[in-house]
């Protein structure tokens, strides 16, 4: 038998997008975490074919397992770009169980990468907003703004720069005047 978790290893609870799965106890890597399951849909039949929801997970071409069966906790496992769990889908067996691919901590949320279709079609075109998107993202945001303070800071010192020469030409000029001029006059003034 494998390493299963027993059913108090996880809860459902809050998470950045809505619910979530969340381990309550250590969870070991490689470990069974909690089996997706529901009916098992034919895409030969017209009938199930026309199924659609957010829980259909495909295990080939032509079997899906709906997992929108409210016994499924499975289904509350949002997907993440780096994540602690994976999908081992058995296509034969026709069953998905969600294993643990890291060690895994009480209070830590599980998630499985949902795969590259899933991504293109449904969070791409929103935006990822898995913990590591979101880094990914926080990450970009900060270098645009050191880069934009370092425009900014740039600009700053050009004027500065630029204020202080004409205030030292100007001076200068000034100067150049009263060496000129202003001593005469101050002397005609002291004379006068
Ligand atoms: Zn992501």
């Amino acid at each position: 038998m494998p390493a299963i978790a027993s059913s108090k290893s996880y809860r459902v609870g809050r998470s950045k997008t809505g619910l979530g799965l969340f381990a309550t106890m250590p969870i070991k890597k490689g470990t069974r975490i909690i089996r997706y399951f529901g009916p098992i849909l034919d895409s030969k039949i017209p009938a199930h074919d026309e199924i659609e929801n957010k829980y259909l997970f495909e295990l080939n071409g032509r079997w899906t397992i709906d997992g929108s069966v409210r016994k499924n906790l499975a289904r509350y496992i949002n997907h993440s770009c780096r994540p602690n769990a994976e999908s081992d889908v058995r296509p034969r067996e026709r069953k998905v169980f969600i294993r643990a691919i890291r060690n895994i901590e009480p209070g830590d949320e599980i998630n499985y990468d949902y795969g590259t279709d899933y991504f293109k079609a449904y969070l791409k075109p929103i935006g990822c907003k898995c913990e590591s998107c979101e880094k990914k993202r926080k990450k970009l945001r900060a270098e645009a703004r050191a880069e934009a303070a370092k425009v900014k800071a740039r600009k700053a010192k050009k004027v500065v720069a630029k204020g202080s020469n004409k205030g030292s030409k100007t001076k200068a000029a000034k100067k150049k005047k009263l060496n000129g001029r202003a001593v005469a006059k101050a002397n005609g003034r002291a004379r006068a």
